[in-house]
């Protein structure tokens, strides 16, 4: 291979390994990416949260009622026991038992409303559960496929490696700090193809004089205008 079909392999290899290094770069954040994921399961373990508080209210209710249904009992014990005969005190137990009826009716009601919101709450929960393991099962699968991705960009560039070392091996030093500088300054493509009469890469019409020197092949011929090492 003379230098400049050299120079034309060497630059297809490095224009790989840069496609490979952004691909890597896509690889390796999707795969630190859990955002999504992260918010589905902040999202269900809130619905637990807001369920054990739920239920907690409720068995401190049941607790009062219970509470309530003892002292009702005791109530109507003194009143029907028969000891109590003063008119003025039968009234009061009366009125007693009144009022805490009244307030076992309403933790009952407050009981009702409550179950409600937990059997709301529950189902709002099985949803969250369903959408976390929906995301959970695609980032997963996208994970696998992050990695997998990065195992095959492993050998790809192990090869171009290999295959640039190669090439590098068989180009003068000052060939190699030529072509590397331009690599560096134009983008990343050091070597433009001569098309027609024209440089590819800045469009500039070459000098007829350039024009030949460049189809014979044999030396770095450099456009006038972008300064790239022109190829037929
Ligand atoms: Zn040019």
């Amino acid at each position: 291979m003379n230098v400049i079909t050299l120079l034309v392999e060497l630059q297809n290899m490095d224009m790989r390994s840069d496609e490979n290094a952004a691909a890597r770069a896509r690889a390796e954040k999707s795969l630190a990416d859990a955002a999504e994921l992260d918010a589905a399961r902040a999202a269900r373990a809130q619905s637990d949260t807001n369920i054990s508080a739920l239920q907690a209210q409720l068995r401190s209710l049941e607790l009062e009622a219970q509470g309530l249904t003892e002292k009702i009992k005791e109530v109507n014990e003194r009143l029907y026991s028969g000891r109590i005969t003063n008119a003025k005190e039968l009234a009061g137990l009366n009125q007693d038992e009144k009022m805490l009826e009244r307030r076992k009716s309403e933790l009952e009601d407050r009981e009702l409303a409550l179950m409600e919101q937990i059997e709301a709450e529950d189902h709002h929960a099985a949803e969250r559960r369903a959408t976390f393991e929906k995301i959970s099962g695609q980032t997963t699968w996208r994970h696998d496929h992050d990695r997998a991705t990065l195992n095959q960009l492993d050998a790809s560039d192990a090869e171009l490696a290999r295959k640039r070392d190669a090439l590098r091996a068989q180009l003068d030093a000052n060939t190699l700090r030529v072509y590397d500088h331009l690599r560096a300054t134009k983008k990343g493509r050091a070597v433009a193809l001569l098309k027609n009469t024209s440089c590819s890469a800045c469009g500039y019409a070459v000098p007829s004089g350039l024009v030949s020197r460049v189809k014979v092949g044999s030396e770095l011929v450099f456009c006038t205008n972008c300064e790239r090492i022109l190829t037929p």
